[in-house]
């Protein structure tokens, strides 16, 4: 047992520890705290001013002029929304999966009706934008491309733009599951062509897990309109309405409490510049996928798309996930994540997004380090703070 570890926590004298899921994520505690303060009548002029404060800061992380839309769920229930407003059942709908994600988008539109086509990419590799086009010129029916931007189960930044220039006809809608890379990686759904954008508060966005957002072009829009929603809760064109209503509103009961903490949030990755918020998460990762290498573990993938926000590590023979990172948090109290769906138990992945520092890096890392030997893994001592240093280093 290490001094001040997770152990002390369990008793009540040590309240934190080193958080590095891929979500949700740290919340800084101004936002925290702005969470609580007393409550108020949704419909009066505060929550008009709350509500658009949230919605424009949104629009300037998402670096987007339309209108974002927020719901009281989880990211999940968003992505489920898309499919209810914008796909009519028995439309043709192509889906790239290439992790849990893709296969998770791919069956919300099945469950809606959807005639899904999925384009299947080994995980741990990016959509091949080539690909895409390849799909679409031989099914001229697709109305739909769906695409997870930062596939959170492997680790893996696709390509939106590239994507984007490779669909060969303008009337297909781009949708992008951006719940991991919203407020921490390059996303500019503008200049890139991407018509709908779906986001969560509890990954970049440093909030509380709970509230969910679209954002939609106006071709989105305009599909919106010619289709029938199939949902009252997940109406998007409600929700615009009472949105444009001269105070701000929402047709049903807002999570006022996030909306305060989101606002906080917002204003902090203002404060410290979108471009410095993206920069802080490339040389985090960069450090992190160094410090694993040293140790001889091998992410699962490869550099020239690896997330900035997430990277899943190929757990080495002999070492089982659920022992490694039990040892992990209750010996060094620092928190990962394990493999999801095909890959459960075949890899484990850190997270390094939202309210995150080179302090947690390193201090992962070595705690790493440590639980890899305990394990009797032949590391040697500092190796990867080491090889995290030399990443660090280069940048200060
Ligand atoms: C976390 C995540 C989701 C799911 O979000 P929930 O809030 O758990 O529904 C969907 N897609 C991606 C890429 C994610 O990282």
């Amino acid at each position: 047992m290490l001094p001040g570890d997770v152990a002390r926590k369990e008793e009540g004298v040590v309240d934190r520890h080193c958080l590095m899921i891929p979500g949700p994520t740290p919340v800084p505690v101004r936002a925290a705290l702005a969470g609580a303060a007393p409550m108020i009548n949704h419909r009066g002029p505060e929550f008009g001013a709350l509500l658009r404060e949230v919605t424009e800061g949104l629009q300037r992380i998402l670096m987007t002029r339309n209108t974002v839309l927020l719901f009281p769920a989880a990211g999940t229930g968003a992505m489920e929304a898309v499919a209810a407003n914008l796909v009519a059942p028995g439309e043709r709908v192509l889906v790239a999966v290439a992790g849990e994600f893709g296969a998770r988008f791919a069956e919300i539109m099945r469950v809606a009706g959807a005639d899904v086509r999925t384009l299947d990419f080994e995980w741990g590799t990016a959509v091949e934008p080539a690909a895409v086009a390849r799909a679409l010129e031989e099914d001229p029916s697709i109305g739909m491309v769906v695409v997870t931007h930062n596939e959170t189960s492997t680790g893996v930044t696709m390509d939106l733009a590239g994507i984007r220039r490779a669909i060969p006809r303008d009337d297909v809608l781009l949708v992008a599951d951006a719940i991991s890379s919203v407020g921490a990686i390059e996303l500019r759904p503008d200049e890139w062509g991407v018509d709908v954008v779906v986001g969560a508060s509890q990954k970049g966005l440093m909030t509380p897990p709970g509230l969910a957002m679209v954002a939609l072009s106006p071709r989105a829009w305009e599909k919106a309109g010619r289709t029938r929603c199939r949902s009252v809760y997940w109406d998007f064109a409600a929700a615009r309405r009472f949105l444009e209503q001269p105070t701000p509103q929402t047709p049903y009961t807002p999570a006022v409490s996030l909306l305060y903490a989101l606002r906080e949030s917002l204003r902090m990755l203002e404060a410290e510049g979108l471009e410095n918020v993206f920069r802080r998460h490339a040389v985090l990762a960069r450090a992190v996928r160094a410090g694993v290498r040293a140790l001889g573990l091998r992410t699962l993938a490869g550099e020239d798309c690896a997330s900035s926000t997430v990277t899943a590590v190929v757990l080495p023979d002999g070492v089982e996930g659920k022992k490694l990172l039990g040892l992990l948090r209750q010996k060094y109290g620092v928190v990962l994540a394990g493999g999801q769906g095909r890959l459960a138990g075949r890899i484990f992945r850190i997270g390094h997004v939202g309210q995150v520092n080179w302090q947690d890096v390193v201090v992962t890392l070595a705690a790493l380090e440590m639980a890899c030997r305990d394990l009797g893994l032949e590391v040697e001592r500092g190796r990867a703070v080491a090889a995290a240093e030399e990443v660090l280093g280069a940048e200060g």
